[in-house]
């Protein structure tokens, strides 16, 4: 039973995998994370590291040779894979729901907004009228600003700002307690993608849910979270405060330090952008020891050899050999 100081996310050391003719190829590996409510936590990484897929994996939405190969995941203190098919497609509504990128992925070209709205209500609140339906369909479209007129539109005569928002919506119609947002507004011109963060900060503010927001834009992230946790191949290497995250800021896994610098920025003494070297690793053939150590400026004997473990301190976790816990978290020479 959860209670209000039930995390309202909680992954317990969470792998996936794809499974394959040889092999299982591990997707996400051994992730640990909790999410309180009334939280904002970010999850970065490049193309690759694994974002999606573990936002899949939450949802229990893991498609074709994706499974879940280990751990625990649980949303509002209840085991996600322990449900069955019934308990978890109400669950998925009332307890967590997900943001896609492409509105177009969820929404049916061929009902009106309205009709898309009222089903939620209509399958998840039994008793309640088609008429009361409507009346909540209508106030969800004036909790995201879009005019009452839209209502009987089909979404191809919507902005792809309004689609964003009408999703946005309908995945908080039944106040869920987690909502996960997939890179919610990367396909959205800059101004639509600022007006939206704002409103999904406001609307966060109000009804006090938790996001996972996932993105590749490390700076958006940082603005928007409270927390953020960082990817890469498929393990978190960080998870860290956003305050004070920024380039120069010390003490930071080297792949943290490389997202930072990799931020375009305004002022004339930040001009140095640079990206990180090389790519992300092919999972099917991980580099040994640290995943990261043939692009890291760092990367010592060691870090071919032995993968590093990740260290927790006061909240902060990192997973990288020249992280010293005994040292409170300050970075030092390894050999
Ligand atoms: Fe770089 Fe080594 Fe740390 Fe990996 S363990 S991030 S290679 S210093």
């Amino acid at each position: 039973m959860s209670s209000l100081t039930t995390p309202v996310l909680e992954l317990k050391d969470v792998s996936i995998a794809y499974d394959t003719a040889s092999l299982p190829v591990p997707a996400v590996s051994h992730v640990n994370l909790t999410l309180e409510r009334d939280s904002i936590v970010g999850l970065v990484g490049e193309s690759g590291s694994g974002k999606s897929t573990l936002a899949n994996g939450i949802m229990r939405l893991l498609k074709g040779r994706a499974r879940l190969a280990g751990g625990q995941i649980l949303v509002d203190g209840r085991d996600v894979y322990q449900m069955d098919a019934k308990t978890l497609r109400q669950f998925r509504w009332n307890s967590m729901a997900m943001v896609f990128q492409s509105a177009m992925t969820v929404l049916n070209p061929v009902m009106t907004v309205e009709q898309q709205m009222m089903d939620v209500f209509l399958a998840h609140r039994r008793g309640l009228s088609r008429q009361e339906a409507r009346q909540r369909s209508l106030e969800l479209l004036d909790m995201v600003r879009i005019a009452r007129k839209y209502a009987r539109s089909y979404p191809h005569e919507l902005s792809g700002g309004m689609k964003q928002r009408i999703v946005i919506a309908i995945a908080l119609a039944l106040e869920p307690s987690l909502v996960i947002m997939d890179e919610p507004t990367t396909a959205l011109d800059v101004v639509v993608q600022r007006s939206i963060l704002t409103q999904i900060q406001e609307l966060q503010k109000e009804r006090h849910f938790a996001i996972l927001f996932i993105s590749h834009d490390f700076s958006l992230v940082a603005e928007l979270a409270s927390r953020v946790a960082i990817m890469y191949a498929g393990r978190l290497v960080e998870v860290t405060e956003s305050r004070g995250l920024h380039v120069g800021s010390p003490n930071h896994h080297p792949y943290t330090e490389g997202l930072m610098r990799a931020i375009p920025r305004l002022t004339p003494e930040d001009v140095d952008i640079e990206g990180i070297p090389g790519y992300p690793p092919n999972l099917r053939e991980l580099p040994s020891g640290c995943a990261y150590h043939p692009r890291c400026p760092y990367a010592e004997p060691v870090c071919r050899a032995i993968r590093p473990e990740p260290s927790l301190i006061e909240g902060r976790l990192v997973a990288c050999h020249r992280y010293d816990p005994e040292k409170g978290g300050e970075f030092i020479h390894v050999s």
